[in-house]
């Protein structure tokens, strides 16, 4: 031991992401329905792995382009302009990324310096705040609220852009509330973001887990390609979690910074990763897809229907992504109170609101990409633990 710290100020500000304490506490514990990760239960669909083992065994396991291989850059620009009408260069205009974390990562640490703001959704994705703060930049928050649907609006966006704000982030379907940001609401924030001559990042990796509503991408309104980073990857959309491949596509001379990140940080993310998403795009199987969104929705139904009958709780109904975001407040506990209880009475594990910021408090979010088998016995658990409360 020596007497001297050796670790830095920049890592010690940042939280450790509630999802992941919870993980950590559930992982130790017996016989807990884990309803805490976002985590498809799919396994990844059969022609993508096929396609990796082809990889790896024609010897595709060397260093690639550091803005990821010219095949996947090529199969996504394909992508976005045939299901999101985004037209890009795929030759300098998107980069391949580890997973959507790392295009958020390189996307803020290319364009904003120290002591500018993110303006960042509350409640939303607690990995966004650390983000912004390993950049020396300060996170800040605008309200998304259960009475306007979870959604991002101008009217609360704009009392919080000040002369400091150089991004403002969206994020439809939103993690984790479900919500989905309708084209009017987008049309509206896009006229602020130009207003204001900030920059816009769209985080849509759950647009394809969609039950009602369209996912529009910013990107295509008017005046919007050159000021937004479109943020996807291949994760959720192809059950890919692990996989670690996602992509940020937007104007040259950032990607081409953010190229540059990808250099100093990973040099690029795997190669037969990367050469089997080539596939999962280029020949999307849309009944697998399909398939995988109605078994959601199945799931969906099913659970708002019994959360809505537990005392105390009022479950809204997501239009998208796999999260149920219940507002709690009627049973008279914190969230981080009723989470507790929840794991250590009920043996169920879900993450208090608070972990999403301070719009989160009153809330617990519920992952339901889990068996019917789990969410049956959740949701005869979760009975038995507020009734308790209420007796
Ligand atoms: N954005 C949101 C809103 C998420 O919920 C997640 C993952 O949970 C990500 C980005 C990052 O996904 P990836 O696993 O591709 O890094």
């Amino acid at each position: 031991m020596t007497g001297r710290s050796f670790l830095s100020d920049r890592v010690q500000q940042l939280g450790v992401s509630p999802i992941r304490e919870i993980f950590e506490i559930a992982a130790k514990m017996k016989d807990v329905v884990r309803l805490e990760v976002g985590e498809p239960d799919f396994d990844t669909p059969a022609y993508i792995v096929d396609a990796c083992k082809a990889a790896l065994d024609s010897g595709f396991t060397h260093y690639t382009s550091f803005a990821g291989i010219p095949e996947l850059r090529k199969a996504l620009a394909d992508k976005l302009r045939r299901e999101n009408g985004i037209e890009i260069n795929p030759e300098n205009q998107i980069v391949i990324t580890p997973g959507g974390t790392g295009a958020l990562y390189e996307a803020v640490q290319a364009t904003v310096n120290p002591g500018e703001e993110v303006l960042l959704p509350s409640p939303g994705w607690p990995q966004y705040t650390s983000i912004v703060q390993l950049a020396a930049a300060t996170p800040a928050y605008y309200p998304i609220t259960e009475t306007g649907g979870f959604m991002a609006a101008r009217a609360l966006v704009e009392p919080h852009i000040n002369d400091k704000t150089k991004v403002l982030l969206i994020n439809s379907p939103s993690n984790p509330t479900g919500g989905v940001i309708d084209r009017e609401a987008l049309e509206g924030i896009c006229d602020l973001v130009r207003e204001r001559d900030i920059l816009l990042f769209s985080d849509e990796v759950y647009e394809l887990i969609l039950y009602e509503g369209e996912h529009v991408s910013p990107a295509t309104l008017p005046g919007m390609a050159e000021r937004t980073i479109t943020i996807n990857a291949a994760s959720k959309t192809f059950a890919m979690t692990g996989w670690r491949i996602g992509y940020a596509a937007g104007p040259a001379d950032i990607i081409t910074e953010m190229t540059k990140l990808n250099l100093y940080t990973n040099t690029h993310p795997n190669s037969f990763a990367q050469l089997a998403c080539v596939e999962g795009y280029n020949n999307q199987q849309q009944d697998v897809l399909d398939e995988m969104v109605s078994s959601y929705q199945q799931r969906r139904d099913f659970m708002v229907k019994n959360l809505n009958e537990l005392p105390g709780v009022r479950c809204p109904n997501p239009k998208g992504a796999f999260y149920l975001f219940p507002n709690i407040e009627g049973t008279g506990l914190s969230s981080l109170e009723f989470a507790k209880t929840l794991l250590e009475k009920g043996g169920v594990s879900t993450v208090p609101g608070s972990g999403f910021g301070p719009g989160g408090e009153g809330y617990l979010r519920l992952c339901f990409a889990q068996s019917m088998d789990e969410l049956e016995k959740a949701v005869d658990r979760m009975a038995k633990v507020t009734g308790e409360l209420k007796g």
